[in-house]
């Protein structure tokens, strides 16, 4: 498995894209990052997007993804995969015909360039060859994690936005995931509004890590917020621990 990072800050500044990890060209984990990181035929390879939730800036490469698919007439169809309510708050505040076209109608209703595609937590659904499963995380709106296994049985954890949370690490114990990729917004001196938003800082990821049975060999950090990147980054090496790196933008990592 190989996923390219697009995107892995917590917020738009330049030099820094919201949150999106391509599979192998094909799976993209969250959507905040597409059309300006991507060429036409990678857009056209891609055929599935894992959303972890609606925020903005998860959500905010798809418009610009389908329009390019629609004007270069491609032909292929997008399916978005997320929990109902997730997909619920795409279709009727995004894709409802007035902040954007409903492109599950067009370029013609028979071939389509989006499809939605609900799933449930906890139950295991194949996506091209791998074998997903989401799990609800904790934010201040219906969230998930998600863990992607290929046919080498080698997996990827990627918790999306969460605060403090439980099922997904129990997830991941049943499952042999060689890398984590999860969340830190905020640094330590903001655990208040971190937690008030749904987030991890620094030393709430080390209590995240010791619920974890066993941790996974590598944790790559992202969604750091950029006016905090010096702190969190500091916050975060002084935990000391070796097998924890930040996700950089543009890096490609192997399974
Ligand atoms: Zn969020
Ligand atoms: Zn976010």
């Amino acid at each position: 498995m190989k996923i390219k990072v697009l995107g892995a800050s917590g917020s738009e500044v330049p030099g820094h894209s919201c949150p999106a990890l391509l599979i192998d060209g094909k799976i993209l984990l969250d959507a905040g990052t597409i059309a300006v990181a991507l060429n036409i035929r990678e857009e056209r390879s891609l055929r599935h997007i894992l959303l972890t939730h609606a925020h903005f800036d998860h959500i905010k490469g798809i418009p610009f993804l389908l329009d390019n698919l629609v004007t270069r007439n491609t032909g292929n169809t997008v399916t978005v995969l997320s929990g109902r309510d997730v997909l619920d708050d795409l279709r009727k505040n995004i894709f409802n015909g007035r902040i954007w076209p409903d492109f599950t109608r067009l370029p013609d209703p028979a071939h389509p360039a989006l499809q939605y595609r609900a799933i449930r937590p906890e139950r295991p659904v194949k996506v091209d060859e791998y074998s997903v499963v989401m799990e609800r995380v904790h934010h201040t709106v219906p969230a998930y994690g998600y863990i992607v296994e290929d046919g080498a049985r080698k997996a990827v954890g990627y918790t999306g936005d969460t605060g403090p949370t439980d099922r997904f690490w129990k997830s991941m114990a049943a499952r042999d995931v060689k890398c984590l990729i999860v969340e830190t917004s905020f640094p330590d001196r903001l655990e208040t509004l971190a937690l008030a938003s749904g987030h991890l800082t620094p030393s709430l990821l080390e209590k995240e890590i010791a619920k974890m049975r066993p941790p996974p060999p590598k944790i790559y950090v992202m969604h750091l917020k950029p006016q905090y990147l010096s702190e969190i980054e500091a916050e975060v090496e002084a935990l000391g621990r070796g097998n924890i790196e930040f996700l950089k933008e543009g890096e490609v990592i192997g399974l």
